[in-house]
């Protein structure tokens, strides 16, 4: 069990700038951002390749007012990115971290792309729920992989040292929670006293800690766990020995779209361009366009737990940019069919009530109108044979609640105040999701990942002596 201890009586064995634990999105933006301020920035990373839940994901950061965005027509803005933001948390999310990150995304985006030649696009053929332009900026294969390999890629051309295979096992602070440096387990099994100047705490949510789920979010106690392993909770189980403020805790991002028994996830773009999900009755249970986060809980509550997804050729073509749904294509995962009828045979549900649900939709499409759960449908989502389905099942992807921050990724005490060189960015931190899974809009993952890593490592970079002050202590603001 990993816990703090004071430094009275350890020893360093070496000392560095800023310190950043995991070597997912959010700490490679951080160190990156921290060497840029020319401080010396050490990555450690459990894991023998850096991927983390970023290489899981399909890496699509939220911006708006990028230049992208700009080049193909798309109006947009940081403000009303936060109001998004916000609406999707029903307001409470934390103001000042949401204005941060809406502000701070477009220039992240445009800084990595310039700065360190990630190509990114703006995904413009769907748009996810709750946010009022596309915004969604990916990588030519649309996966995290490419970008956690693209940010290393970086990272090592800016000999920034990433410590592999290491786990940071303790924190070693002063009782006024000044950091003061690390006990690492190496993959030898040596252990090593790292100290550092500033701490950046980059190992994401609890989502990998089976008893801290179920302590903190019990309707997934059970659930698939689709992020990374190594996502233990570290940086809460720290955060709350040394008494930092722990918020939101119950928010994670959940996902009503996984692919079952092949656990591939399947791109919430085949709801949004019109389809639907169906349970193994053969009936539709709930507007399914409020958001893939909430689904996750809806589908595990149907009979069975799982529902299949039913689209059309057009909307296959759609989802196909990601490599995800090919990959579950040549997996077998999605079933095709020219009617309904021999789809409901295939699906193993019953044909006469999901010809009725299957029909309702198509004529709402034509007419345009609102379901009974309230879903809008449009005339330009009518489906055409062939028609194809998915099984699916609702999983856990991350949690988003966690250490309490300013908008420099600062850790807050219970009391509000900060601590002097401990910062924490992406899952470590307190999401802007508010308190439940409903309040996940598309995208916050790995926008408090990288806009939150990027602030934190420019900050971290300040508090190094020589370079200038930004505190000595508690400041109590
Ligand atoms: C399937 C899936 C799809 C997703 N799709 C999207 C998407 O398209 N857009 C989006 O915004 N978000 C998405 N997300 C969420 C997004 O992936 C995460 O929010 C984001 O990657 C978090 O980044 P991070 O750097 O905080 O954590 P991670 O990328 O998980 O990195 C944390 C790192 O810390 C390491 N670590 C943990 N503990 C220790 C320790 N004690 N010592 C050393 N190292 C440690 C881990 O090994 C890991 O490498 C998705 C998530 C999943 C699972």
């Amino acid at each position: 069990m990993s816990t703090v201890a004071t430094v009275s009586n350890e020893t360093f064995n070496t000392h560095v700038s800023v310190l950043v634990v995991g070597a997912g999105a959010a700490g490679l933006c951080a160190a990156l951002a921290a060497k840029e301020e020319g401080v010396e920035a050490v990555v450690v990373e459990r894991d023998a390749v850096p991927s983390g839940s970023t290489a899981l994901s399909a890496g699509l950061v939220p911006a708006a007012g990028t230049r992208l965005q700009q080049a193909k027509g798309i109006a947009d803005s940081p403000q009303l990115f936060a109001a998004d933001i916000q609406r999707k948390a029903k307001g409470e999310a934390d103001p000042a971290v949401v204005e941060a990150v809406a502000q701070g995304a477009a220039p992240l985006v445009e800084w990595l792309a310039d700065r360190y030649g990630l190509p990114f696009e703006v995904v413009d053929n769907f748009n996810y729920p709750g946010h009022s332009a596309m915004r969604m900026h990916g990588l030519p294969s649309r996966t995290g992989q490419e970008l956690i390999d693209r940010l290393r890629n970086a990272a090592e051309a800016n000999d920034i040292v990433i410590l592999t295979r290491s786990i940071v096992d303790r924190l070693l602070a002063d009782p006024d929670g000044r950091i003061r440096g690390v006990e690492v387990v190496h993959g030898d099994g040596a252990r090593e006293y790292i100290g550092c100047d500033a701490l950046i705490l980059a190992c994401n949510g609890f989502g990998g800690n089976p008893e801290l789920v179920r302590r903190y979010i019990p309707e997934m106690a059970d659930a698939l766990y689709f992020g990374h392993a190594g996502n233990r909770g570290d940086a809460v189980t720290w955060g709350d020995a040394l008494g930092a403020q722990l918020s939101h805790l119950g928010a994670y991002q959940g996902h009503g779209s996984v692919a079952t028994p092949h656990n591939i996830l399947i791109s919430w773009a085949v709801i949004m361009q019109g389809g639907v999900q169906i349970n193994c009755e053969g009936r539709r249970f709930c507007d399914e366009t409020r958001g893939y986060s909430e689904q996750a809980a809806e589908v595990l509550r149907q009979p069975g737990g799982f529902v299949w997804n039913v689209f059309d050729g057009r909307i296959a073509a759609v989802a196909r940019q990601f490599e995800d749904f090919r990959e579950a294509e040549r997996a077998g995962a999605v079933i095709t069919a020219e009617t309904i009828t021999d789809l409901a045979e295939a699906m193993h549900v019953p044909t006469t009530a999901f010809a009725a649900e299957w029909n309702e939709v198509e004529k709402l499409k034509s007419t345009g109108g609102h379901d009974r759960y309230g879903r809008e449908f449009l005339a330009s989502q009518t489906c055409k044979p062939p028609y194809y389905a998915v099984k699916v099942t609702g999983a856990l992807f991350h949690t988003q609640g966690g250490l309490a921050i300013d908008t420099d990724g600062r850790v807050k005490h219970k009391d509000g105040t900060k601590f002097p060189n401990l910062f924490a960015a992406g899952g470590a931190a307190a999401g802007v999701s508010g308190p439940i899974a409903a309040g996940y809009l598309s995208g916050n993952g790995l926008l408090t990942a990288t806009v939150l890593g990027q602030l934190a490592g420019k900050a971290a970079a300040k508090l190094i002596p020589g370079f200038g002050t930004l505190c000595s202590g508690r400041d109590g603001i």
